[in-house]
């Protein structure tokens, strides 16, 4: 990469680099806005799902609180029985009401009356000979649960529970008292899954559910009920409901708004049209850019044009004024450069101009101006000169540059320079056009003195 292309590709890069930032914001900032709106509408969707969820789960709780009252119910009334008749009491009776009762359900696996903690009456009878006779007391795997219930007084759930006839059940334990006097215990055990297929009859099955025991010191059970990985999902609607002695823990997930994160394509869209509206930002700035640099840059060489170059002398002008120093105006022209053109080739010529700027770039400090106005005219402003005759050092930095051939496009040649100039001084009568004006004439001077040289207007000229 030779030094012009170089310089070139610089200042095209700390352009684009600017450009590529703003491309680079707007990208954040689209991504943070697209983030927002799906974090929005995700946010929107689970209100609702949880709305939706919680509406469905007071539906099945008055469903399991009714066909829970109504089995619970036959216990109270049981205990009526006993309590009224529990001097005559009559076996016979005692099955028949028994049959009675089981014929109105079909979700009561069995019914056992415990007289004091003996099981004494059992129905049916048929799968459930081996209970009967037994004590409570004797069965250590029920005696607490029975004994609690004594001590409190009050009918408790348990369960469910594997029982020992086979298959699960909850075990509603209702202790009979008579003048405050424990008299006996009634059990009933509900068949679990027929007491779900019954609450749940007409269930919707666009939710997931999961029910699990939670007893009073927090504990919790397995889901009993349904899917206990349900509890672990946190898109899950959670709810309680009572039941005698403990409270079952409810978790309730809408099927069709299972998965709340957002689907790798909608990430993908999001990331594709942040990335396009970078990209159309990008390409708008850098169209303007570029049209701002037409207006101000000569394409050929990338140098300021005839625009820029006033604007530049303006500013060096004003400075010169307030900080009272010189400034300098070369007017360089190629000599016989048509006659290059002509012999070469117009993209020889173009060559031969890009590199005459690079070579004068070379010459002059960053503070100076380089400008092309045209064909082979190139204009520099001098910047803060000390004194008038730093300028002509200038001029001979020019001359040295150009004192040997330079290779363009694998043609040696050697490349002639004429340079009027004109020096403003600060706080005189003259301006940037007489200033123009000036160096225009000590150009024509050296070029009716045979060219290759310099010359520096004075007023005598
Ligand atoms: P002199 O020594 O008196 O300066 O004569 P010259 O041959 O250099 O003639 P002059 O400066 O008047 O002509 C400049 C020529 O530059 C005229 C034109 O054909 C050519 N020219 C103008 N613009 C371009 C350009 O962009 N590229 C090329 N290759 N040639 C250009
Ligand atoms: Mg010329």
């Amino acid at each position: 990469m030779n030094y012009y292309n170089f310089e070139k590709f610089r200042v095209s890069l700390k352009r684009n680099l600017a450009l590529i930032g703003y491309a680079i914001i707007t990208f954040c900032l689209f991504l943070i806005i697209f983030e927002y709106l799906i974090a929005a509408q995700s946010a929107k969707s689970h209100a609702q799902q949880r709305i939706e969820a919680s509406n469905y789960a007071s539906v099945l709780k008055s469903k399991i609180d009714h066909e829970l009252n109504s089995i619970l119910f036959i216990s109270t009334g049981l205990s009526s029985y006993f309590t009224v008749y529990h001097d005559h009491i009559e076996p016979k009776k005692v099955n028949a009401m028994l049959a009675d009762l089981y014929s109105r359900t079909k979700l009561v696996r069995n019914f056992a009356v415990a007289v004091n903690t003996r099981i004494t009456y059992v129905y049916p009878i048929e799968t459930n000979k081996q209970i009967v006779g037994m004590d409570y007391q004797d069965l250590r795997k029920q005696w607490p649960e029975v004994k609690k219930a004594i001590d409190s007084h009050e009918g408790l759930l348990a369960g469910p529970l594997d029982l020992l006839q086979g298959g699960k059940g909850l075990i509603y334990r209702y202790p009979v008292f008579i003048d405050g006097q424990y008299w006996g215990l009634l059990s009933t055990v509900i068949d679990t899954p027929e007491f779900f297929k019954a609450a749940f009859s007409d269930v919707s099955d666009h939710y997931e559910l999961g029910i699990r025991v939670r007893d009073f010191n927090g504990q919790v059970s397995k889901a009993f009920y349904g899917d206990d990985h349900l509890f672990m999902n946190r898109q899950a609607y959670r709810t309680i409901s009572s039941v005698p002695n403990a409270e079952w823990e409810w978790a309730i997930l809408s099927k069709s708004g299972k998965d709340l994160t957002v689907p790798f394509m909608i990430r993908a869209l999001v990331i594709g049209m942040s990335l396009a509206f970078a990209y159309i930002v990008f390409f708008f700035l850098k169209e303007r850019t570029t049209l701002a640099s037409h207006a101000m840059y000569d394409s050929l060489t990338g140098l300021a044009n005839r625009r820029l170059l006033y604007d530049r002398m303006d500013q060096a002008q004003a400075q010169s004024k307030r900080l009272d120093h010189y400034f300098g105006i070369m007017f360089i022209d190629i000599d016989y450069f048509k006659k290059i053109n002509d012999t070469y080739g117009h993209d020889f010529g173009d060559e031969l101009l890009k590199t005459v700027a690079v070579k004068l770039l070379g010459c002059i400090r960053d503070v100076d101006t380089l400008s092309r106005i045209g064909g082979d005219e190139f204009v520099v402003v001098i910047e803060q000169l000390g004194n008038k005759d730093d300028v002509e050092l200038v001029a001979k930095k020019i001359f040295a540059s150009f004192e040997h051939q330079v290779n363009i496009m694998g043609k040696d040649i050697l490349i002639g320079l004429s340079i009027g100039i004109s020096i403003y001084t600060p706080h005189s009568s003259s301006n940037v056009k007489s200033l123009m004006k000036e160096a225009d004439i000590a150009l024509y001077e050296v070029k009716a003195c045979g060219r290759n040289s310099y010359k520096i207007f004075t007023k005598e000229d």
